[in-house]
């Protein structure tokens, strides 16, 4: 079976935008997956087809409501077992693992939030698994469901052109990847490290092994601490 996102949203004139071109454009042109978006109004009832009201409580803004968002979950819904996930920057943060998974899965419905946010009875009633793509408030979900679906659609079979270059890749080790250099040979006075171009793989691949160390111990204490902070050495790009 293909592959395929599904998407709730009040603006489904944005997908695929961005989606829609190179990798994932081109996976998505040849039918490597499926992009379905859909308009969360059409689940309206009423005559003004009204999909948010006014917080319970008080407060600024609107809230998207329960029943509308949960009708038109249920009308996407014909796949079962599909995660179901909503865009939040409440939710867990979005990590390469998770990506993985997803993209080893069916593909997900991914459900985007506007306003100040959704009724939380819709969360839990239909189960969803609040995901943020990191600590900022965005305008809506649209973008950040761009972002989990262009990670999911490259690790799927066929897309990546040699499918090693997924292999070493921020994360893949939960370390940050090694600089990358290509011609020319020297650029304004810095040339490329003399050890990447001996030759000898072994020495090359220990460098990168030790350069990612390196950025990730001085860039990313959360994620070294995480690997339990082997020894590394100082990197040439990090002051
Ligand atoms: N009032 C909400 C809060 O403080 O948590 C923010 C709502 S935001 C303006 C509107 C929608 O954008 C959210 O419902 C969510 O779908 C999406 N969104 C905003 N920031 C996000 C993030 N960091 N990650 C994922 N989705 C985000």
């Amino acid at each position: 079976m293909t592959w395929r996102a599904t998407v709730l949203t009040l603006f489904p004139e944005m997908f695929p935008g961005p989606l829609g071109v190179s990798l994932a454009g081109k996976a998505l042109a040849s039918g490597l997956w499926e992009l379905e978006a859909r308009d969360i109004r059409d689940s309206a009832t009423d005559r003004h087809r009204s999909v948010d009201d006014t917080p319970a409580g008080g407060g600024p803004g609107m809230v998207l409501r329960a029943d509308v968002l949960a009708a038109a979950i249920d009308a996407a819904d014909a796949d079962q077992g599909r995660p179901h996930l909503l865009m939040s920057p409440r939710g867990r943060p979005l990590t390469q693992s998770q990506v993985a998974e997803l993209a080893a899965g069916p593909g997900p419905l991914v459900i985007c939030g506007r306003f100040e946010g959704v009724d939380q009875r819709v969360i839990e009633a239909r189960n969803l698994q609040e995901v943020s793509i990191g600590d900022y408030v965005l305008s809506g979900g649209e973008i950040a469901a761009m972002a989990l679906i262009d990670a999911c659609v490259r690790l799927l079979p066929g897309v990546m052109g040699k499918q090693a270059s997924g292999e070493d890749e921020s994360f893949s080790e939960g370390l940050l990847e090694f600089p990358q250099y290509t011609r020319p040979q020297e650029f304004e006075g810095r040339p490329i490290p003399e050890i990447l171009t001996s030759g000898d793989h072994a020495k090359v691949a220990a460098w990168r092994r030790a350069e990612a160390e390196a950025l990730t111990r001085a860039r990313r204490p959360d994620l070294w601490a995480a690997r339990g902070g082997q020894k590394g050495t100082k990197s040439t790009t990090d002051g």
